[in-house]
């Protein structure tokens, strides 16, 4: 989610008859459908948005004015707990819909996984956690019109895209025959989901065997050869953050269905917000009131009764009908809940590198390559974090260098400065003088960091038909929110945006 994470391959004529090989993301792939294909991709993207358009105005809620709150007998007193997306969305749509709200945060800023970076080159945006937004995510893109913030295109740029499997970068014939060998197996994952429930894939026929079979075990058995299946592997592992032997198949499929099919791979991370994605969460929690908001609150416990919930924010007491939580899994074990989470609720959380570049100026350039690559280690992909952000005054970019699983995992084992050296020698290779250009870098470590512990998530074996569906119900007077309660969007910012819209929904709009 991702960054490009969604890497495909393709192999396009140009119109000199010249056979142009590109590793793509998922933004990569919309760019050059549109570069090769305009009309048709075009048509289908305005259809997609009068789709989006309709299906924002059913998810978000009607925008009750918020004066009215205070005296509705009808509205419950609700505790938030976090002020991501999810939280805030949910504190936004309860408060128009008539409730009493209080978010309580533990950070001193709005935004949770999503922080908009303006100091790395000046005027120029980086996003350090979420940063791609889809023309099929309805919930971000019915927010923005209603916040009046815009989206800015993820640029096509010309050049070949540098692949290495196995310490060995393709040549061009060879990246020829990968692409048409995973053609062939990203199409049989779109006929697959065709079966499959995106909102309750649970209920999916069987469901409980295709969410007990990871989609490693999948790509192994459809006999590919040994560069395509350590492509894909590479690609699932990057994009959701844990390694493809530990994904749900049924979570990947109703991701696709929910993405709608074809278009999730090429509409999926097609935006940037211009003014930085957490200009979203300010617009949210402006609309909320800071009067409603609580910064430097960490909740340390959540008593359920039959009354109502306390929950205990140092030595205060706060009181009310029904608690939100929209903490990330990985931190619910440093609060006491009484009584206790049900025992079976599981999920597994993603584990990404997000490492942030600044580079005198666009050095892939000089070797007629694109700024995207594909790799099976120790990075997996690269991109240009400011794409589209061009200035002549200043010519400094910022190049995004991204990895999954347990290439993660072995970027996090190294100190510091050898971690920083693994890093820049991977550029080299695929863009030399990269190192000579590279001034300063900023490593986002979400994983370590106490209050997300972790990337994203993505359901681990058997999780989603054992804990989607209490994830997305909740239970006596404790509601979840956050990404991992939206099978359809998992890991994305649309769905934190959308469970919280759920929330509220439950709770009663
Ligand atoms: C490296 C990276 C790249 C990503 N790229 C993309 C992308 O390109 N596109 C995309 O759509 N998504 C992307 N995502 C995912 C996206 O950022 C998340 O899905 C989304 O922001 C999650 O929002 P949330 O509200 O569920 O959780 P969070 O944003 O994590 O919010 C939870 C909040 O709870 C707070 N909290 C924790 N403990 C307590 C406590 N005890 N008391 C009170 N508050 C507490 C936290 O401080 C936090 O603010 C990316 C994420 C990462 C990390």
């Amino acid at each position: 989610m991702i960054g490009p994470a969604r890497v495909l391959l393709a192999a396009h004529t140009d119109r000199a008859g010249v056979v142009m090989l590109t590793c793509m993301a998922t933004s990569l792939l919309a760019r050059l459908a549109l570069r090769f294909d305009r009309d048709r991709v075009m048509s289908r993207r305005e259809l997609l948005r009068d789709s989006v358009a309709a299906a924002s105005a059913v998810l978000l809620g009607a925008g009750v004015a918020r004066g009215s709150i205070g005296g509705r007998s009808a509205g419950r007193r609700v505790v938030v707990i976090g002020a991501g997306f999810a939280g805030l969305a949910s504190a936004y749509e309860l408060l128009s819909a008539g409730h009493e709200v209080m978010v309580l945060e533990a950070r001193a800023r709005v935004g949770g996984r999503v922080l908009t970076f303006r100091d790395m080159v000046p005027g120029k945006i980086v996003e350090g956690g979420g940063e791609l937004i889809g023309a099929n995510h309805p919930a971000w893109l019915g927010y923005a019109k209603r916040f009046g913030l815009t989206m800015r295109d993820v640029t096509e740029e010309d050049g070949e895209f540098p692949i290495v499997l196995g310490g060995r970068m393709l040549d061009t014939r060879e990246a020829e025959a990968l692409w048409e060998e995973m053609e062939g197996v990203l199409s049989a994952l779109n006929d697959a989901a065709r079966a499959v429930d995106p909102v309750r894939p649970w209920e999916s026929p069987d469901a409980a065997g295709l969410d007990g079979r990871s989609i490693g075990e999948w790509i192994d058995g459809r006999g590919c050869g040994d560069e395509c299946r350590r492509a894909l592997h590479a690609l699932i592992t990057a994009d959701n953050g844990v390694d493809s032997q530990e994904q749900s198949m049924l979570a990947n499929l109703a991701m696709i269905a929910a993405g709608g099919f074809e278009s999730f791979w090429t509409d999926s991370e097609v935006y940037r917000c211009a003014e930085g994605n957490q200009a979203l969460a300010q617009r949210l929690a402006g609309a909320v009131g800071a009067e409603r908001i609580r910064l430097k609150a960490a909740v340390a416990r959540v008593e359920r009764g039959e009354t109502g919930v306390r929950v205990l924010v140092g030595e205060e007491v706060i009181e009310a009908d029904e608690v939100v939580l929209a903490t990330t899994p990985s931190v619910w074990g440093g609060i006491a809940f009484d009584p206790p989470l049900p025992d079976a609720l599981r999920v597994q959380m993603g584990r990404n590198t997000k490492h942030l570049t600044v580079l005198s100026g666009p050095v892939w350039r000089e070797r007629g390559r694109g700024p995207d690559s594909l790799a099976d280690g120790p990075v997996q992909l690269t991109w240009h974090e400011t794409d589209n952000q061009e200035s002549d005054e200043e010519r400094r970019v910022v190049m995004t260098s991204f990895a999954g699983g347990s290439a993660t995992d072995a970027l996090r084992g190294m100190e510091r400065s050898a971690r920083e050296r693994a890093i820049l020698d991977h550029m080299e290779r695929l863009y030399p003088g990269a190192g000579r250009a590279a001034l300063l870098s900023r490593d986002m470590d979400w994983v370590g960091d106490r209050l997300t512990g972790g990337s994203y998530s993505f359901p681990g074996l058997g999780q989603l038909t054992s804990s989607g569906r209490t994830l997305a119900t909740g239970i006596e007077r404790l509601q979840f929110a956050g990404e991992h309660c939206c099978p359809g969007f998992v890991g994305y910012m649309e769905g934190a945006l959308e469970s919280g819209i759920s929330v509220a929904r439950r709770i009663g709009m």
